[in-house]
């Protein structure tokens, strides 16, 4: 049986005692929960907070991930953190893609597409998201959106990554914001991404896993995670919120 993933996105939230707090406080309801044969739990701080908080999940079974990365692995890059430097913090995954990225600090496809690349070559694992804006949403173009920034960003990616790698479809204009998908339409849109992976990694459906993400709550939940194509939540806001989260991750494994 496919576990689900649920992975905490922290955006750029928390210093690093509350880090620290909040990860200890998950990685406890989590164990007491009994949920690690079914969910699979990931965490991802700020940089500032990586080492931090791999000290209090590293021997857990939840796992570290990074919100960014950079495409080249050390030079005069200032500012930027490389595959190897997660790595050697305790990471474990990178989220790469993310819609805030795309829109906010303008990456290209071009860009998204070097650090998947790297990052898998040098041994994490991927968290790529992609999705539609309101207006492509609105013009029919969904499809066609995610179509595109798949082939972009799994352009010349062997085909045998899909251990590393995970789809996580989040609709900008669910991020956030409150709004979600409904899960239907989420589904079918799963069911889509399934088909290009199939067809651009040559891999069985049983290996591809996608997770939903764009205001993942309490309350929505379990109509998510009990489509059968929705693998997983990637959850922003409420994943700040102890009690809120591990219900999240009991609601996952139920
Ligand atoms: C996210 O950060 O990936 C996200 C989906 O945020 P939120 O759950 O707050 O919409």
């Amino acid at each position: 049986m496919k576990k689900t993933i649920v992975a905490a996105n922290w955006k750029m939230n928390l210093l690093r005692a509350e880090a620290v707090q909040l990860a200890s406080d998950l990685v406890n309801g989590a164990d007491a929960l009994g949920v690690y044969d079914r969910v699979d739990l990931i965490i991802a701080p700020t940089f500032t907070s990586l080492d931090a908080v791999n000290v209090v999940i590293g021997n857990t079974k939840a796992e570290l991930c990074a919100q960014n990365v950079f495409w080249m692995e050390s030079g005069a890059y200032t500012g930027e953190i490389s595959p190897s430097m997660l790595i050697d913090t305790g990471c474990k995954w990178v989220i790469i893609g993310h819609s805030e990225r795309r829109h906010i600090m303008h990456e290209t496809d071009t860009m998204i597409n070097m650090k998947v690349r790297l990052s898998i070559e040098k041994g994490l694992k991927v968290i790529l998201c992609v999705g539609e804006t309101r207006d492509q949403k609105e013009m029919g173009k969904t499809i066609e959106v995610i179509n595109n920034q798949l082939l972009k960003a799994l352009d010349g990616v062997n085909t045998d990554v899909i251990d590393k790698l995970v789809i996580a479809y989040e609709p900008v204009w669910a991020i956030g914001t409150g709004l979600n998908a409904k899960p239907e339409d989420a589904e079918n849109v799963h069911k889509k991404i399934k088909d290009i992976i199939r067809s651009l990694l040559n891999c069985n459906d049983e290996k591809i896993r996608v997770m939903y993400g764009g205001s993942v709550n309490t309350g929505n939940i379990k109509s998510l995670v009990s489509q059968s194509n929705i693998d997983g939540v990637l959850v922003g806001g409420a994943s700040l919120d102890t009690e809120a989260f591990i219900q999240i991750i009991k609601i996952s494994g139920d």
